[in-house]
């Protein structure tokens, strides 16, 4: 079976390292961008997302690259907290969760399959198109650009199956819904940025502060070094005044006064965040953007994957997460099913569902709702979050969320794994 993978992001990377494990082994990744670089900043990987990573054989890789979570705590703006929940083993997973920098988990993925698929990956050679010729797809390439600054010349290479884990701007993804346009956007922007700066908390939480309206989340990507200080990941988010179309870049670097200005008051007695803004290398801004779920991803023997298939807003920490269920999900479909079209159309069925019901519960700000209600409920702050916000609505809300997004741990700890042991062809 050839298999011909669009995007080389965390998605289509594991989406190959997850065909090699059940014996597929014919795969192209064609990746856009001529370089692979570390780009971004923090993510979290959640148990369920370690679970699989650590069934493809890279605990011992992830273990070095990320820190282990300990703690979720959530606070109002004036520092009052909400609810705080263990995380990853503390919380009866068989499995961590890790805060990662997105970039370094990027690499760590490519080296894999550069050791497992020496020369799978192609560099610089964005997909243009798909399209069904008989039994197989016809996928059309722009070439190596190479040094110069020409768009390079199309060639056409045939696959038996294709994946299109080409992010929230896919090229396939537009093939097939041409009228969808930008992403859609909900009027908050986020800066996102890492500083060395002095640890919080236990130095492994990962803290939410604010409302709806204002927000500011942080966790650390390195234990404290010699000098008593950690890396930190944060990202600063507010509603922003007009509406103005904004760029979808990852990339784009703002003035960060700007960010530490609108944080001023948000200082506490355990961190004080106009100060880690401050200490930011760059801060980076992103509108909250998400795609709208589409009632279908798989077209003959071609489908959507990741941000391609299902782009959410990075609350609850699931963008990557999803991305690595999609992907070990497809290639234990490919290498139990009857046929190619019988195990895309079942993948769709399985994980379709999942992330529209989760990109939807993203827009109602997911498990952060409990912020929300905080707020709402009591503006000015409280004394005692229970006379606000009773444990039983903060439990089911954080116990909804789990169950959705397929992390509750129980429910995680006795699924059946999805590797599979035979080989497929
Ligand atoms: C540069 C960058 C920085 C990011 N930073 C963050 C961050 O800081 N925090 C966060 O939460 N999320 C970030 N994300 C998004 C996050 O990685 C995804 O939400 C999640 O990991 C799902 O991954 P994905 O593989 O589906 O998409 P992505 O990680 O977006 O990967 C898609 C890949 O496809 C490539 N590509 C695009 N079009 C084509 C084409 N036509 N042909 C071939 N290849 C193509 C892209 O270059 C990219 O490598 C970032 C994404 C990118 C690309």
């Amino acid at each position: 079976m050839k298999a011909i993978i669009a995007g080389a992001g965390i998605g289509g990377l594991a989406t190959a390292l997850s065909l090699h494990a059940v014996g597929i082994t014919d795969i192209t990744i064609y990746e856009s961008v001529s370089e692979l670089r570390p780009l971004g900043v923090g993510i979290n990987l959640l148990p369920h997302a370690v679970r699989e990573l650590t069934e493809l054989g890279l605990s011992d890789e992830l273990a070095a690259l990320g820190v282990p979570t300990s703690t979720l705590s959530y606070f109002n703006c004036f520092g009052d907290l909400i609810w705080s929940e263990p995380r990853g083993l503390a919380a009866g997973y068989a499995w961590p969760q890790y805060s990662v920098h997105r970039g370094e988990l990027q690499m760590l993925l490519r080296d894999a399959v550069e050791a497992r698929l020496p020369g799978a990956i192609v560099l610089g050679s964005p997909v243009i198109s798909t399209e069904t010729k008989g039994a197989r797809q016809l996928v059309r390439i722009r070439t190596r650009t190479g040094a110069g600054t020409g768009t390079g010349a199309e060639r056409e290479e045939e696959a038996d199956v294709v994946i299109a884990a080409d992010g929230i701007h896919s090229a396939i993804r537009k093939q097939h819904y041409p009228d969808e346009g930008d992403p859609v956007w909900n009027g908050l922007m986020l800066w996102r940025g890492t500083a060395r700066v002095k640890p919080f908390l236990d130095g492994r939480s990962m803290l939410m502060a604010g409302d709806g309206r204002q927000k500011f989340v942080a966790y650390p990507l390195t234990e404290a070094d010699d000098d008593g200080l950690a890396r930190i990941n944060f990202i600063a988010e507010k509603r922003v005044e007009d509406d103005e179309p904004r760029p979808n870049n990852w990339n784009l670097a703002v003035d960060k006064q700007r960010i530490v200005d609108l944080f001023q008051d948000w200082q506490f007695e355990w961190i004080d965040i106009p100060s880690v803004i401050a200490a930011a290398d760059e801060v980076l801004e992103y509108p909250m953007v998400d795609r709208n779920p589409v009632e279908r991803w798989t077209f003959d023997q071609q489908t959507l994957l990741g941000d391609a298939a299902h782009a959410m807003y990075p609350i609850g920490s699931n963008g990557a997460s999803q991305a690595i269920i999609d992907a070990r999900t497809i290639a234990n479909q490919l290498a139990t099913a009857d046929s190619i079209g019988a195990a895309l159309g079942e993948y769709e069925r399985i994980r379709l569902p999942i992330t529209a019901q989760l990109t939807l519960s993203n827009r109602s700000l997911g498990p952060e709702r409990v912020m929300q209600l905080a707020y709402e409920r009591a503006p000015e702050g409280f004394a005692d979050i229970n006379d606000v916000v009773s444990a039983e609505e903060l439990t089911a809300i954080a116990d909804q969320y789990k169950r959705a997004a397929g992390f509750n741990p129980q429910l995680l700890n006795e699924r059946p794994t999805l590797s599979v042991v035979r080989a497929a062809s």
